[in-house]
This record gives C-alpha cells, structure tokens and sequence, in this order.
C-alpha cells in the first residue's frame, strides 16, 4: 500500500510538470509554431499515460468500510479502464448535467464509441452519486443507463457505467468500471486559428461589465478550454469585388491542405473586409463529409466593412458576430428561426434585427451579455461529441432546442396568404434533366397586395436561411415515402445584416426573383438517381409586426431522365462525386482542379466540334468555368498567398457557344445572370 502511494505521490509530482510546461506553452499569446505545437502534443500524451497509471494504481479502492462518497467537483474528468477510456464533464453549477463520451482503447489510438449525459429535465444537484443517464452510440442506438461514482479523494475517482440495452462495445447490463481524474475546469477543448486580412482587426475585443472580452474568452465563458492555434500569417487584400464563396471555400481548403493532421476539435476563422455579397456579415462552411478540403462545419469567415458604419460600437459586433459564426460550426442554429421560437434570445446566436421578431435592435444590444443561451449552452457544453464537433453531424440536422429545460415561446401557427405567392421554373426543358446535369431553378417572390412590399435584398437566397426547399423523390431506393422529404442544405451558409434603408421594394402585383442551385448540397446530391422528383419551396417572412407567415410554392416536378446509352450512363456516374457536386455549387473553383480537368474531358467529349452547344451538362459546365475565370482568386500555397487575375474576355468566349439555346439549358434568373456575364466587362453581374 505505501508503494502505491509513493507511485501515486512521483506520479502526482511528474503530471504537475508536466501540465506547468503545457500551460506554458499555451499561453505565449500568439499561434503556436509547429514545434511548439509538437511538444504540446507530446506533453499531453504523457499526461494521458500517466492518467492511465494513476488508474492502474487506484483500481481496488480501499476497502475502509461504507464511508460517504463525496460528489466530483465540477469539470472535465480523463478516465481509463483496461478496454476503455472515457471523458466525464461534471456541471453542477451551470446546467446540472453530468455528462460524457466513451472510447475504445486500440493501442495508441482510441475509437469513438459513445456518449451520454444524465436523463434531461432532471437536474443533478451532487447528493447522489449514482446517476440515470441516456446514452447514444455512433450507429445512433439509444439506451438508458446508470452512471455510478464508485469511490473518490482528491480528485481522482472510479466509476461504474452501464446500459440497459447494447450499445456499440457494449454488453446489455454490464457494469464497466473505469478510473481516472479531475483535468480541467472546463467541459471541452477547442483549438481556434485566426487569420486577418491586411488592414483588417485581428482580434476583436469589447469591454463588457469591466472584463476585456474577445473570442477566447467568450468561448472559455461557454466551458472551453481554448488554444489558439495555427500559422498567423496576413490574408492579403480582398479581391476587388470582394471575397466570394468559392475564393473563401479555396482558401480553407489551402489551410486544410496545410495541416491534415489535425484532430476535430477545431476551427478556422477569417477576419476579412468585405464579401461580394453587400451586407454579408459572415459565412460558415458546410461542405460536407465528402468534401475534399474535409472541412464541414469547420470554418467560418466574418466580413468587418459593412459594420464599420455602427461608429464606435462596430467592433462589439464584430466579435459578437464572430463569436456567432464559431457557434454555427459547433451546430448551433439561429434562435429566431421559425422552428425554435426564440426570438426573444439574447444569445450570440440571434441577429439583432430580429431580435424580438424585429425593430428592436437597439433592445438586443441593451439585453445582449455575451453569452449562448440555455439551451445552446446545454448543447455546446454536453450535446453528443459528433453532434457538437466541428466535422461531425450535418449543420442543423440536431435539434437541441427541443431538449431544453422550458423558455420555449413557439410562433403562432402557419395560416394561408392570399397576400403573397412564391413560383419556381425550371429551364424550356418540361422539368426534364439529363442524369448528371445540374439543377438550377428560378424562385420568384409575387406580391397580390394591393400596396408595395419590402424584402430585404437577400430573402430569395438560399443560403441565408430564409428560404428553403424540400426534396421528395417519388419512388426509388433514396427516400421511399413520399411526403417524408428531405431539406435541400447548401454547403455554405451566409448570415447578413439588414438596415430597413436597403430593403428591396416589391410593388404591388410586382415580384422580385432569384435563381437556386439545387444540385449539391451538404449532404451531397440532392437528384443523385434518375427518376422523378417534388421540390417544394419555402418561405419565412414577416408580413408585419408579429405577424409571421409561411409560404409553399406549388411543387414542382423535376424527371432527372435514364442514360439512353453506357456512355451516357458512364458520364452521369462519374459526375456524382463530392469535388464535382462543389465545383457545379460553387460556380468553379481554383482549388478543384481534378474535378475541372474531368468537366473539361467530359464537356470535349460531348460537345465535339460542333459550335453551338446541343446539351444542358455541357452548357453548365461552360457557365461555372467562365464564372470562375471571371473573378480573381487567391490562393495559399506552400506557406504564400498567389493571386490570380480574372480574365472576363475568356469568360465570355466560354459562354459564346450557349448562344440561342440560353433559355433551354438555363432558367430564367440563371439565363439573366448569364447573358449579363456576355454582355459586360463586369464580373460583378455573373451570379
Ligand atoms: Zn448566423
């Protein structure tokens, strides 16, 4: 016994120099050098093993009789047992959740097997130490289970975890016992890179209540441990329309490519000037498991000129926005959406101008504290790790704000509108696509009243949230009930500012329209089999004050046709991958050279010599190749930044040979945007 506790006592004394020499490297002020970040990683292995030996040590608790077992203190607990290792968050204090995650042990590397938390609505209160619990593993199987702490001194504990039913690496009913202790007084890690454009704020901060706020800290306010990681080198200037979807999905792609190595925990954020968009205030990343840059839900850009206008309170909203955008790459959705009902939140996560269901943006900052609210910070602190992990659980596909403990205020009830309507077109083609073509179409906004209407500009955009589109297929092996469809996610998402100054004035019986690309998506093709298809659009707007309307427009049926012969056949399945479903929703890409060269195969094979094209594939694939040659592009290659200049001549030869047949490859709004593309010099028009 007094072996074990001189083990226990150079153990101790070893793992307290250890974390001395981490927190020191943590906490230089500036983005680690790869050195730095290389003996950060191996302090922390060394951390991990000599957890393991504690465990070891300490696995036969003393048997000095049935003395009452103190609760955990509150935070994050590593714990080990020959088989598994396990994370334990202990959170009396904020949420009174006891939540954790579960790993196998495979020798150096651990397989993420499971989480689970204390049953909701149940608030843990530390008096008991055997707790009920609801786990879900990777496969998504759910189980009730008691989590029992087993014995603890000064920090170091044993626990016991089981399930009713099987979990993945679990047995029914089988009690596994783990050992560990206390790491840290925060719930999660997160590493955050930061890059700045030139001449742009590189670290926002505000004064709030006599603390100097910035986004460390408003996420180690959340219950993250946070790191500051990467290369901070300058972004150079934007390009001269500004920095649009594709340049930014280029550059996190470069990063990416800069440092594959890195694990989950995770986010990248740029700090730019402006977007192409006008009042574009940040975008996040949502390209999916698939993508090539592996970067969903893993990065998000935050555009300082259009707040700069605010005077001297635009950098409470910078690092509030920027905060808001790191919150969508960890899941979190936008309160005031239809869906959660909580535009009365004070959260991060809410836009001003909707704050309160609008025209309260001077209350929002007045009530704003820089905090998540409730139920975001249940989530956050204890939603399930892929549910939470950047790279994890498609964007919005989790529905926290359902799990919450009450403050639901739910909108009054959808009702039908003679007011408005909203249209969708297809190209002069009845609906038919060929298998492999793109899927854009034209969704037109009509006012019946009798008076004018303002929209703010972005409405009709997809990719700010406003305007959404559910995909049916009829039949087929992808979604066999029909009604049971599936929402159309873009793979990138925008959140804008609005200033009723700039609302788009609609007149009566006037419309205003926009064209959509349905193609691709977060969760890959929307229309990856042949056969037939109801898109239906969706709309959320705020007809006046407190009065909130949804409206459908009619489905509509898109027949993505059988290939007529191999080749055909041939062509369509070389089409459905990941880099190509990015590059046809991107409008063409630097960074997706693979999927360009292949287009470009495909598009001679087809096309032949004749002169005018005869192909709805081969006229998409010229009009994303001429908007991406239209605009500028800046890459990050080999630790510096190479800019590109656009070349509008060439853009309009590419589009030349789509000529007369304009209005049978392309839906109204795209053939607008296009012939716009041939008729000037400036790329600003293509869209
Ligand atoms: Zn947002």
């Amino acid at each position: 016994m007094t072996e074990t506790v001189t083990a226990l006592t150079h153990l101790e004394a070893a793992e307290e120099l250890i974390r001395g020499e981490r927190g020191a490297i943590q906490i230089v002020g500036r983005a680690l050098t790869p050195e730095e970040e290389r003996r950060l990683a191996a302090l922390a292995e060394a951390d991990a093993a000599i957890t393991v030996a504690v465990g070891h040590l300490t696995q036969t608790p003393c048997t000095n009789g049935k003395e009452t077992i103190s609760f955990l203190p509150d935070g994050r607990y590593a714990f080990a047992g020959i088989t598994f290792a396990a994370t334990l968050r202990v959170d009396t204090d904020v949420c009174g959740i006891v939540s954790g995650d579960v790993f196998a042990l495979a020798g150096e590397t651990q397989e993420y097997l499971l989480s689970f938390r204390t049953v909701p609505g149940k608030t843990v209160d530390g008096e008991s130490t055997e707790l009920l619990v609801i786990g879900e593993d990777a496969d998504g199987q759910l189980s009730t289970g008691r989590l029992e702490i087993l014995s603890h001194q000064d920090r170091v504990a044993t626990i016991s975890i089981c399930f009713d039913e099987a979990l993945r690496g679990f047995r029914p009913n089988h009690a596994e016992q783990m050992t560990g202790r206390h790491e840290s007084t925060a719930m999660r890690t997160l590493g955050i890179e930061i890059e700045h454009e030139i001449g742009t704020e590189g670290n926002p901060q505000w004064t709030f209540n006599g603390r100097t706020l910035d986004i460390t800290r408003c996420f180690q306010d959340a219950g993250f441990d946070v790191r500051r990681i990467g290369h901070a080198s300058e972004i150079p200037e934007a390009p001269g329309v500004g920095w649009d979807s594709s340049q930014l999905h280029g550059l996190m792609s470069d990063y990416a490519q800069a440092s594959l190595d890195r694990s989950d925990w995770e986010l990248h954020l740029l700090l730019l000037s402006r977007a192409a968009e006008p009042r574009l205030l940040g975008i996040m990343f949502d390209s999916g498991r698939g993508d090539m840059n592996l970067l969903p839900r893993q990065g998000a850009a935050v555009f300082q000129d259009p707040m700069q206008s605010l005077g001297p309170t635009w950098r409470r909203k910078l690092l509030q926005t920027s905060v808001h955008e790191l919150g969508h790459a960890l899941n979190l959705a936008h309160p005031f959406e239809r869906e959660i009902g909580r535009a009365d939140s004070t959260s991060f996560m809410n836009y001003d101008w909707k704050y309160m269901g609008g025209d309260s943006v001077a209350r929002y900052w007045q009530d704003f504290t820089f905090t998540f609210n409730d139920e975001e910070l249940s989530f956050l602190r204890h939603g399930r790790r892929s549910a939470v992990i950047p790279g994890g659980d498609g964007f919005h596909t989790v529905p926290y704000w359902k799990q919450g403990d009450g403050g639901y205020v739910p909108y009054k009830p959808d009702r039908p509108t003679s007011a408005f309507s909203l249209q969708l077109t297809t190209p002069d083609n009845d609906g038919i696509f060929n298998f492999g073509q793109p899927v854009l179409l034209t969704v037109t906004f009509h006012n019946h009243l009798l008076r004018p209407f303002t929209l703010p500009p972005f409405y009709l955009d997809p990719k700010a949230g406003f305007l959404s589109f559910v995909v049916n297929r009829i039949g087929g092996s992808l979604s066999p009930d029909v009604g049971a469809g599936s929402v159309f996610r873009p793979i990138v998402m925008r959140c804008y500012d609005f200033d009723p100054a700039t609302a788009d004035t609609i007149p009566s019986n006037g419309s205003m329209r926009n064209n959509v690309n349905l193609t691709y998506g977060s969760a890959g093709f929307t229309f990856a089999e042949p056969g037939e298809y109801v898109v239906t659009a969706r709309l959320e707007l705020r007809f006046q004050a407190n009065d909130y309307l949804t409206m459908y427009s009619a489905p509509m049926r898109i027949r993505v046709a059988y290939p007529k012969t191999d080749d055909e056949e041939r062509i369509g399945m070389r089409l459905l991958r990941n880099d190509i479903g990015c590059y046809f929703a991107l409008g063409g890409s630097d960074v997706l050279n693979k999927a360009e060269s292949d287009l470009i195969e495909i598009e001679e094979r087809l096309q032949g010599k004749d002169e005018y094209i005869a192909n709805g594939l081969v006229a998409n694939i010229r009009r994303c190749r001429a908007i991406n040659t239209a605009r500028e592009f800046v890459s990050y290659v080999d630790g510096k930044y190479m800019h590109r200049s656009a070349n509008p001549a060439k853009a309009r030869s590419l589009l030349s040979s789509v000529g007369p047949a304009m209005s049978r490859f392309f839906d109204p709004a795209t053939a607008d945007y296009t012939r716009a593309m041939l008729s000037t010099e400036d790329e600003n028009a293509a869209k």
